[in-house]
């Protein structure tokens, strides 16, 4: 079982030594996940962390005095925590216009993004990344991918002959991941934490309608697929703005 669990942590992107290093953790987290259907957060965290840690590796990153990156700390700056959830952040230097986060509470915002949104548009996004999070939206995708991925080796697991892991079965673990979309409940309670987000620090919760405007906008547009990233998994911005338009006029917030 032992190999299969490092084939797994290799295929996810973590080299020879750190595997050593952290190999305790991650064998115990890997094991859950081939053998059984019950994962604790952190495990799930652990895995995620892992997955980024893949997602990294595939991009450009912006470096630490990249501007891209300067406005980015900029703007979080008072946002290294939130809901008690200590973020990461991260550019891809990518034309894309997306941005996700993930289980272990890491926020990647790409280039694309950040050329067409406001600072606070782009912290109106990030809070609703980071709502998925919190509302645990974010570790039920993980386990939904594990599900999917690792369930025909279970069977393997269990029997104690494990066949060999295939690249394409853990690459779906990570495609599945970062591939999940979210229900409509699930983006409506994400919209609504990004707003609270908003209110409690004092942001103006327009900029989380004007976002989705923004994206709608691109969406009905004749745009390259450099900007679907984002509307595929978020559809419907135009109602959505509009629902957030609503509630601000009846918050008095609509300014
Ligand atoms: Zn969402």
């Amino acid at each position: 079982m032992k190999r299969a669990l490092i084939i797994i942590a290799l295929f996810l992107g973590v080299s020879r030594l750190s595997v050593a290093q952290g190999e305790q953790n991650l064998v115990q987290a890997a094991m859950e996940a081939l053998t059984a259907a019950t994962l604790s957060d952190a495990q799930v965290a652990q895995l995620s962390r892992q997955a980024v840690v893949e997602m990294d590796a595939k991009n450009p990153v912006a470096g630490p005095n990249d501007p891209y990156t300067l406005r980015l700390n900029k703007i979080v700056s008072r946002h290294r925590t939130v809901s008690g959830l200590p973020i990461n952040y991260k550019v891809y230097m990518v034309p894309d216009v997306n941005a996700f986060a993930t289980a272990d509470g890491s926020v990647r915002v790409f280039k694309g993004l950040m050329d067409i949104m406001s600072d606070s548009e782009l912290l109106a996004i990030m809070g609703h990344e980071i709502g998925h999070v919190v509302n645990k939206d974010s570790r039920d995708a993980m386990k939904s991918a594990l599900r999917r991925s690792a369930v025909r080796n279970v069977a393997a697991a269990n029997s104690g002959v494990i066949g060999k892991l295939s690249r394409s079965q853990v690459g779906g673990l990570v495609d599945g991941y970062f591939g999940a979309s979210f229900s409509r409940q699930q983006e409506t309670e994400a919209d609504d934490y990004s707003y609270d987000f908003l209110k409690r620090n004092g942001y103006s919760v327009m900029a989380l309608a004007t976002s989705f405007e923004k994206l709608a906008k691109l969406n009905g547009g004749n745009q390259s697929n450099k900007v679907t990233a984002i509307l595929s998994s978020h559809p419907d911005s135009k109602s959505r703005a509009e629902r957030v338009r609503t509630r601000a006029r009846r918050d008095g917030l609509a300014k």
